[in-house]
């Protein structure tokens, strides 16, 4: 998982999201190119909208907050991607779309994937008639060591 915001992205690296978009419906705009190649274009990434703002603007493509807040979810909504509420506030978007849990590292304020089916959960109970459990989310919220 890599959050940097060195990786450089032209024209020939939004291939992958050209399909991507064209697989979902949605049309290839500039802003949805942009930001879906800093999203989809590496190594599954856990992201804020702040952050990706950020990515945006230091590779010369500046748009507003609330655009890049607008095509996340329209990202989401398409499937793409997956919304993780953790601290209520702030919603980190995940391009990993598969069931998986998290650690949540509290004063970075970043995400890693725990590896599936590294986690057991008991005593889960019924759920609702007319229900089935589709996922129990888990955020293990870690600190680094104090020496
Ligand atoms: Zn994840």
């Amino acid at each position: 998982m890599t959050d940097t915001v060195t990786r450089k992205h032209q024209n020939s690296d939004v291939l992958r999201t050209t399909r991507l978009l064209r697989q979902v419906g949605l049309r290839s705009t500039r802003q949805r190119l942009t930001l879906g190649a800093l999203l989809f274009e590496g190594e599954d990434r856990h992201v804020t909208a702040e952050l990706l703002h950020a990515e945006a603007a230091a590779i010369g493509h500046h748009v507003s907050l609330a655009t890049v807040y607008n095509t996340l979810h329209q990202f989401k909504r398409a499937g793409l991607l997956r919304e993780l509420a953790i601290n209520g506030a702030k919603a980190y978007f995940d391009t990993n779309t598969s069931n998986h849990n998290h650690f949540f590292f509290e004063s970075e304020g970043e995400l890693r994937d725990i590896p599936a089916n590294s986690i057991r959960v008991d005593g889960v109970p019924e759920p609702p008639e007319g229900t089935d459990i589709r996922h129990i989310d888990v955020v293990v919220r870690v600190v680094k060591k104090v020496r």
